[in-house]
């Protein structure tokens, strides 16, 4: 099994370092290989994804990725910033689902910005397609507006379009994850206003056909970025574009506590993946040895069970993660007042004794 490790900017070495360990406390063998992504590679090779760091990512059965970004590269060339990177690697990977599961630890309820009895027991996924929509339409630029008002004046515009095997192949995942699930499945559009999301809705409408014993509703994202806070466990699985998905999947973040707590997969169609936590490389607190690890080790944790068919050991590290938890122990971002927080390491290292406990 070999594993791309791409640690990348700000925290995402310090995260990267505790899911290492927690690998390392496996009974498994892994092949794992490092390299530069980022910013940390435009400075040493003059791009955010280098030839190397691609063709790593490629030849691997999964890749491990920390995050990339920091406001000192905000004035480069839009090619050449480190978020290209991880746009890159999902086009390069064709990595076109990304599945995004918001939990919420029972003993993590009070870190919610909801009230307890509104998060308690929170169990949804949020299926957001990766590859496609108005983040990679084209045309998109700069230019005279060609007509309108305003035509003439500086206009800058962007394309939404959807292609049917693209909304096919991201319905068959939502609607195989509902089958796993609770056979629930929510397909959020904007169908009362854009023809691509009408489209959306027809076609996944079709895909449903072939899933009788999952029940399918559709909903408008206004709606569902409201029911998300209204009442977020009448979700089960929620299936939507790239900018809806974008949007939503951090929202449901904040349910759960924590953006430090939620791990992520991208997919591709032979289920070959690129697995992160949900969150950015956080400069405002990177280098200070107190970000929260679980995001990562929980992705690791998914690496394990979607790409590299060892479930068990993925339920062992998800328990581990609870186990930790149930003891008292909080980063920062998930601590409530009056308690004093761990750092990374001792967040890593008692997964690490955890899983040993295990046996
Ligand atoms: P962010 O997710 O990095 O941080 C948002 C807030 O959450 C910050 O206050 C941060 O301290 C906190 N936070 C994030 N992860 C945490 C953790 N593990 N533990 C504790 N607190 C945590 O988002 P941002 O500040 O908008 O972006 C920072 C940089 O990250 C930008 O350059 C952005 O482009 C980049 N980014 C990268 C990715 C990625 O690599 N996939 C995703 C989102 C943002």
């Amino acid at each position: 099994m070999k594993i791309a490790i791409l640690p990348g900017d700000g925290i995402g070495t310090e995260i990267i370092a505790e899911a290492l360990k927690v690998l390392a406390a496996l009974d498994l063998r892994f092949e794992l290989e490092q390299a530069a992504v980022g910013g940390v590679a435009y400075e040493a090779h003059g791009h955010p994804l280098p030839e190397a760091t691609l063709k790593l990512a490629q030849q691997a059965d999964a890749v491990l990725f920390g995050a990339v970004g920091d406001w000192k590269y905000d004035t480069l060339e839009r090619s050449l910033r480190p978020e290209q990177a991880i746009l890159g690697l999902r086009q390069h990977l064709q990595l076109f689902a990304n599945l995004r599961p918001a939990i919420c630890y029972e003993q993590l309820t009070q870190a919610s910005s909801l009230k307890p009895e509104l998060v308690a027991g929170l169990d949804i996924l949020i299926i957001r397609e990766l590859t496609g929509d108005v983040y990679f339409g084209q045309p998109r630029g700069r230019r005279a507006a060609p007509d309108g008002a305003f035509a003439g004046a500086d206009e800058a515009f962007d394309t939404m379009r959807y292609s049917r095997p693209e909304i096919e192949r991201i319905a068959h995942v939502a609607f195989q994850a509902a089958r796993k699930r609770g056979k629930r499945l929510t397909s959020v559009d904007k169908a009362n206003v854009l023809e691509t999301f009408q489209f959306w809705k027809d076609v996944v409408t079709e895909v449903h056909a072939q899933y009788p014993d999952v029940a399918l509703t559709h909903m408008y994202v206004d709606n569902a970025a409201m029911q998300l806070v209204k009442a977020p466990k009448a979700f089960d699985v929620i299936v939507t574009g790239n900018m809806f998905g974008d949007i939503l999947s951090d929202e449901a973040a904040m349910l759960t506590g924590s953006i430090g707590m939620l791990p992520s997969a991208s997919l591709n169609a032979a289920g070959k993946g690129l697995y992160e936590p949900s969150h950015g490389s956080a400069p405002d607190i990177a280098g200070k040895g107190v970000a929260n690890p679980l995001a990562t080790i929980l992705s690791a944790a998914m690496m394990l069970r979607y790409s590299l068919d060892q479930a068990a050991a993925a339920d062992r590290i998800e328990a581990a993660v609870k186990a930790v938890l149930a003891q008292g122990l909080r980063t920062a971002d998930i601590c409530s007042a009056g308690t004093k927080p761990v750092g990374t390491k001792e967040m890593g290292d008692a997964v690490v004794a955890n899983l040993k406990r295990q046996g």
